[in-house]
């Protein structure tokens, strides 16, 4: 290593996780450069257009050249699927990350969820674990999340919020037609819908302006920068900042070691072929659930043999993901399901966590209900035709598709479930032995399937949705019999779990990997178990606990 690193901190990816760490450090005082694989955005270069994003996928996710995964079903099958993209929930691709195209759904976890082994127990090949931390230590980071990335919603009609010490910074969304339409009949089956808290502002904040209700949302970056994402706030910020070094276009493929509890920094290519090799006195992994693992675990060297934090195979371990399904309604009306933000949804959460009697149902957990969904990601026309589950009888071209998709269209909406699927001993990611992307390198490969509860869950929850529909008086209700295959990912989690024994576990309570003084792992790969609501305001809110552990740790000489 040079006698004087490049960097105080080196981060890689500008995502949800490295982009709210980057700002922080850097107005710490820390010199950070933030290492992203994908180029930088502008609002200028996004557009309302289905093709270029959410059908052909241009622009805002990873390339075959650098995404890329393999599944199979359990530890002994050969990889049964090699995909050039992560299916379903794509991968970020610049800064910003996947919240470029999120759909902005943002919610606390429980407190519950903190202490699941305590409220749940341990199931037959479970991996329920307690975090090690709490959510009285988070509660600070979730406020800072939802004022500074900027999050609308009325907290006091959120029937079993958690507690919390300030109301969100913006008032919630108009809900549409859909919506309320759902929500009547939610009420009339006696149910407490409420409108679910969205990253997307409501009004003017901060520089940026509020949502104009226009439709192109999830699977779109916004084009007045309503949907709250690192690029808009902390990236855009931090870039004014002369301790600020992003580097776009930076394929990290290794992290180095001089000692055994030392990182010293990576290694990463550009486009044109070119490695760089830069050093830092502290290493953030920030590249999501699936590269933060594949990272670790490709970075093996002689201080770690079997890939860095793995001395107990532990990287990788723990995979989760929420799994969910849509019933989908032919209404009489109009619903216009595919105007307006993608998030002005109405939650039910009757049946979420540990809120309701689990006697006799064969399993833990929960997930909750909302709607009106569209199909796809915004619903839009090509999207709509290409993603509308088919009721039977209907083909899947030729006239009598068309017909379908014209009468369909605009007279839809669906309600869906996110459900829980608890971690377990045998689902696992590791570095596939034959795949590769298109740079050589291995692909990450999950070995996962469904745990044997989530059939029961998804038993539980399908009647009563298409029940919901039917108190809407739906012309025709079809779909939902299953939940997704079990590569589509759904907010994958997991591989890097935080926790306090390094045996079962590969960081502590700070995300720091144990046994190397300077790597941070950040993302939802540190999560010991999932809620089943969405995550991304849990990754903020980490960071930004993580990013306060690491100035107080830097400040009183520990870490540089
Ligand atoms: C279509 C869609 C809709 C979603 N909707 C919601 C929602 O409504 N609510 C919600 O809570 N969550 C939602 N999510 C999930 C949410 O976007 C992610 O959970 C969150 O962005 C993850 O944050 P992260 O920082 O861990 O990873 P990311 O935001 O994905 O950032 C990781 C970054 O690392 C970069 N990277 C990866 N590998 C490397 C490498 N080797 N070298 C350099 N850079 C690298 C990537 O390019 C990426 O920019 C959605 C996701 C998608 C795809
Ligand atoms: S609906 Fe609002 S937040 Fe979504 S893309 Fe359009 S203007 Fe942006």
């Amino acid at each position: 290593m040079k006698n004087k690193p490049d960097y105080d901190v080196i981060i890689v990816g500008a995502g949800a996780a490295g982009g709210i760490l980057g700002r922080e450090l850097s107005d710490a005082g820390l010199s950070v450069c933030v290492l992203e694989r994908g180029p930088m955005l502008e609002t200028k270069d996004v557009s309302m257009d289905e093709l270029r994003f959410p059908v052909r996928q241009n622009l805002l996710w990873a390339t075959p050249r650098t995404g890329g995964m393999a599944w199979r079903p359990h530890s002994r099958a050969a990889t049964e699927r090699v995909f050039p993209r992560i299916p379903q929930l794509l991968d970020g691709w610049g800064p910003g990350g996947s919240m470029n195209h999120w759909g902005g759904a943002s919610w606390r976890f429980e407190p519950t969820v903190f202490k699941a082994l305590d409220v749940w127990g341990q199931i037959p090949n479970g991996a329920i674990a307690n975090w090690p931390i709490s959510y009285e230590d988070l509660e600070p980071y979730y406020t800072k999340f939802e004022y500074r990335i900027g999050v609308s919603g009325d907290a006091s009609r959120m029937i079993h919020g958690p507690p919390r010490t300030l109301p969100y910074p913006l008032p919630p969304l108009e809900q549409g037609y859909a919506t309320n339409h759902f929500a009547k009949a939610s009420r009339d089956l006696g149910y407490k819908p409420f409108q679910m808290p969205a990253g997307i502002i409501t009004r003017d904040y901060q520089g940026r302006n509020r949502t104009g209700y226009c439709g192109f949302c999830m699977g779109y970056e916004c084009t007045v920068d309503a949907k709250s994402n690192t690029r808009v706030t902390e990236i855009k910020e931090a870039l004014k900042s002369l301790n600020f070094t992003m580097l776009t276009d930076r394929y990290v493929y290794q992290i180095t070691m001089s000692s055994p509890n030392r990182a010293d920094g990576v290694i990463c290519l550009d486009s044109s072929g070119k490695v760089h090799e830069l050093t830092a006195s502290i290493v953030i992994v920030a590249a999501n659930t699936l590269y933060n693992s594949w990272l670790l675990l490709l970075s093996r060297n002689p201080h770690a043999p079997s890939g860095i934090g793995n001395q107990y195979g532990q990287v990788g371990k723990y995979f989760h993901q929420h799994a969910f399904f849509g019933v989908t309604g032919l209404f009489n009306e109009r619903m216009n399901v595919h105007v307006g933000p993608s998030e002005p949804l109405m939650a039910i959460t009757n049946y979420t966590e540990n809120r309701f009697d689990h006697t006799g149902l064969g399993f833990v957990m929960g997930g909750f209900i909302f709607g009106a969904h569209a199909a796809g990601a915004a619903g839009q026309p090509i999207e709509f035709a290409k993603s509308i589950p088919l009721p039977e009888g209907v083909p899947s071209w030729g006239p009598l598709f068309k017909e379908f998709i014209t009468q369909t269209f605009g007279r839809y909406y669906l309600v869906f479930a996110l459900l829980t699927d608890p971690p377990l001993l045998t689902n696992f990611i590791d570095l596939d032995p034959q795949a590769k992307n298109q740079l050589g390198f291995p692909l990450p490969r999950l070995t996962f399937s469904w745990s044997a509860q989530l059939h029961k869950m998804h038993r539980f929850f399908y009647p009563k949705m298409a029940e919901i529909m039917q108190a809407a008086r739906a012309q025709k209700i079809w779909g939902g019999h299953d939940v997704q295959p079990p590569w589509e990912l759904s907010h994958p989690s997991g591989g890097t779990r935080m926790g306090e024994d390094d045996r079962v576990s590969v960081t502590d309570r700070y995300g720091k990997v144990h046994g190397v003084r300077n790597l941070f792992v950040a993302g939802n790969s540190l999560f010991p178990t999932m809620s089943a609501f969405n995550l991304t305001e849990t990754i903020g809110a980490l960071a930004y606990w993580q990013a306060d552990y690491i100035k107080q740790a830097v400040f009183k000489g520990d870490l540089i």
